[in-house]
C-alpha cells in the first residue's frame, strides 16, 4: 500500500535491541498540512524505537526552526525546537476497537498484520505542541517592529462605549 507518508518505520526486521531513525523535515513535509502560521521549517526528527513483548517504545526528539510571526507586531521571527516526546504503540488483535477507547495519548495500538507504523500525522501534532503559546519578538530577543504595532492598533476594532441615557437625567438624584 502506497500512502503519501514521509515518516515511515518499517516494522519486519525490528528485534527488541534499540533502533534509531532519523528524517530531515523541511517545507515538504509541511506541505500538505498545509500550515497557515510558519515558514522554513527544518527540523530534525530522531526516533529511537524498542520492541519487547509486541509493545513498541518510541522516544522522538524533535530539534531544528522554523519561522512564525510575532503575535504583536506580525514580523517573522525564527524560533528552536528543542523537544522530546514518548509514544508507544502496542500490537493487538483489535486495533481499531482500542484504538477508539484508550484515553491516554502516549498509547496507541496496531494490529499483529501491520508492518509499518505511519507517523506524519503524530509528528505535525508534536511539533505544534513545541510552539510556545505566546509567540513574541521579546521572548526572544528581539524588538517589536513599532510601525507595524502602531498601524495593527489602528486597524483593532475600537472598544465600543455602552451609553446609559437615563444615567445622565438622574445623576442629580440622590439615593438614601
Ligand atoms: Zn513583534
Amino acid at each position: 500500500m502506497v500512502k503519501n507518508e514521509l515518516i515511515v518505520i518499517p516494522l519486519l526486521g525490528l528485534k527488541s535491541d534499540a533502533k534509531i531513525f532519523n528524517f530531515n523535515l523541511d517545507s515538504l513535509f509541511f506541505k500538505k498540512f498545509n500550515p497557515l502560521e510558519f515558514s522554513n521549517p527544518q527540523i530534525q526528527t530522531h526516533i529511537f524505537i524498542t520492541l519487547n513483548n509486541h509493545c513498541y517504545r518510541l522516544k522522538i526528539s524533535l530539534e531544528g526552526q522554523l519561522e512564525i510571526p510575532c503575535d504583536r507586531c506580525c514580523k517573522s521571527m525564527s524560533i528552536q525546537i528543542l523537544e522530546e516526546f514518548n509514544q508507544m504503540f502496542k500490537q493487538v488483535s483489535n486495533p481499531k476497537d482500542m484504538n477508539d477507547t484508550e484515553k491516554d495519548p502516549e498509547i496507541m495500538y496496531l494490529g499483529f498484520n501491520d508492518t509499518n507504523l505511519f507517523l506524519d500525522n503524530i509528528i505535525y501534532e508534536f511539533i505544534l505542541m513545541s510552539i510556545p503559546n505566546q509567540k513574541l519578538c521579546a521572548n526572544y530577543n528581539l524588538k517589536c517592529d513599532s510601525k507595524m504595532v502602531k498601524i495593527l492598533k489602528q486597524l483593532a476594532p475600537k472598544p465600543v462605549k455602552v451609553q446609559f441615557p437615563l444615567e445622565e437625567k438622574f445623576k442629580h438624584i440622590k439615593i438614601i
